[in-house]
């Protein structure tokens, strides 16, 4: 295991990975491992993607969110696994593969033994004994099911374990922080999950009242923890993120000693934790020997940018499809050079509704070689939409296909799937099948849909597909309907929602 500068390592791999299916041939990049000296572990620090925050530890990393400088922070080196490294990680338990992925970023700040009880807890609440199981929709084509954690979403497997690492990195430094999100859906019931049992966070959750689904309320409302408050705010999705930024913003109403820690897709823990299951999709499929290639539907870019620090590390992906709905700004990215944003639509694949991906300019600073001037004043430069450098398409096209597709088809590949296999995808899962179907390069390469949601929990897509069809929750939630639910309605006002933190804390 060694670590090795990521911006050259990223050309040479990129390069070869085209020509062949498994390792980078070119020149061998600098191992730190191999160096005399360094027996010693080298941690990972992580920058900003804007170039001018001060570098992080991982731990720091994890407890500060959004960078000084507006950036994110990324890793300034990456784990490199050889082929060797990798085949000698095949047949491994989900926790296992997970603590091998995480280690070399982890290790200057969590100690070896704590990391694998994070990992034990966190995937302790999966319902299948694989964790992510894979299952066959098609020739050559997998479904690979990350929903079978506590909220019935990929996002369990990156917030189960955040709430974990949050409560071990707070133990330690005997602090007690706030957790405070924004949700349209999925993000604030996986949050309220993996942080309901952890003794040193209290975890606020705003949601936009009356426009969240039922079964979305009520996965978070039902919690009924002492540290767990909802918020349900009477304004759009919008206004309860408005009001999180400028709570961070300016945190003098909390009592003395506490600080808000943000938990949405731009916390690094988040992204580390999701690369896992593309080793373990690839693994099982005969990686590193057989290049696999991943189709993700798309929102916020956090699940599909894991799938491309997989391919740096040295998986052999050659193909990343970025399935997208109605909301198609990558789409239009990627195909035509166009990333204007466009008004909101609201789609059968909720989870995916997004203006602007967040995500997206942790892929940029990688395009622009790790410059981080240079994604400062493609972003700051208000004055038209963003245009990437040619040369930078280029290179992002080399990797990522990219689809659109509308609700009318989403609706008839939930129809077409189920006939065909009696297998029944969730409206997002559909997307990624479809793009995968449109867009893929190899029929001799395994494709692997990430399933993203479970399709009880986006009812209404499946019966306009299968009008008939009964759906149902899993065993742990079927009473979801019949719990007790606890919530405060607040008005859409900065005082109000900080008077009522102050006085539950
Ligand atoms: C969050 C979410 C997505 C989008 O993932 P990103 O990491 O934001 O791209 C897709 N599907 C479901 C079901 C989700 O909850």
């Amino acid at each position: 295991m060694a670590a090795n500068p990521t911006g050259r390592a990223a050309g040479s791999h990129q390069a070869n990975s085209l020509i062949g299916n498994c390792l980078p041939a070119g020149p061998p990049a600098p191992r730190l491992g191999n160096s005399p000296k360094s027996d010693i572990e080298i941690a990972v620090k992580f920058i900003s993607t804007r170039g001018r925050a001060p570098s992080l530890s991982f731990a720091d990393t994890v407890l500060t969110g959004l960078a000084s400088d507006g950036g994110l922070y990324v890793p300034e080196t990456l784990p490199q696994f050889s082929g060797d490294e990798i085949r000698a990680m095949a047949g491994l338990d989900y926790r296992e593969l997970a603590f091998r992925i995480i280690q070399p970023f982890a290790s200057g700040d969590v100690a070896d033994d704590d990391l694998r009880g994070i990992i034990d807890r966190a995937y302790s609440n999966f319902r299948h004994p694989a964790v992510a199981p894979l299952v066959q929709s098609g020739p050559n084509e997998w479904v690979l099911e990350l929903f079978q954690g506590p909220t019935l979403a990929f996002k369990d497997f990156a917030l189960q374990f955040l709430g974990q690492l949050f409560d071990h990195l707070l133990k330690e430094r005997n602090e007690r922080v706030v957790v405070m999100g924004a949700t349209s859906g999925d993000t604030g019931s996986a949050a309220i999950e993996g942080c309901r049992h952890c003794d040193n966070i209290d975890i606020f959750i705003l949601h936009p009242h009356n426009r969240v689904s039922e079964v979305q309320r009520r996965q978070m409302t039902t919690v009924l923890s002492d540290n767990v408050f909802n918020i349900a705010l009477e304004g759009n999705f919008d206004d309860c993120q408005n009001m999180v930024k400028a709570s961070f913003a300016d945190q003098s109403f909390l009592p003395d000693g506490r600080r808000l820690v943000a938990v949405n897709s731009i916390n690094w823990a988040r992204i580390m934790a999701q690369i896992v299951y593309y080793f373990y999709a690839a693994l099982n499929l005969g990686a590193p020997d057989r290049t696999v290639n991943f189709s993700v539907p798309t929102g916020n870019f956090g699940d599909i940018f894991a799938g491309y620090l997989a391919r740096k590390m040295g998986l052999p992906i050659d193909q990343l499809v970025i399935a997208t709905n109605a909301n198609d700004i990558l789409h239009r990215c990627i195909s035509d050079n166009d990333h204007s944003p466009r008004e909101l639509v609201h789609s059968l694949s909720p989870s995916m509704d997004i203006m602007v991906s967040s995500n997206f300019e942790r892929l940029l600073f990688d395009l622009y070689r790790r410059d981080g001037e240079a994604v400062a004043s493609l972003l700051a430069d208000r004055s038209a939409p963003m245009q990437l450098d040619p040369d930078v398409l280029q290179r992002a096209r080399e990797v990522f296909s990219s689809c659109r597709v509308d609700d009318a088809r989403t609706v008839e590949v939930i129809r077409e799937v189920f006939q065909s296999t009696g297998y029944l995808l969730d409206p997002h899962t559909a997307i990624g099948v479809e793009a995968a179907r449109r867009t893929r390069h190899s029929a001799v390469q395994p494709m692997v849909c990430l399933a993203t949601a479970h399709p009880a929990k986006f009812p209404e897509a499946v019966a306009r597909a299968l009008p008939t069809h009964k759906i149902e929750l899993p065993p742990h939630m079927a009473d979801l309907f019949e719990r007790a639910e606890r919530y405060k309605v607040l008005p859409n006002d900065l005082g109000r929602v900080h008077d009522f933190m102050a006085t539950a804390l």
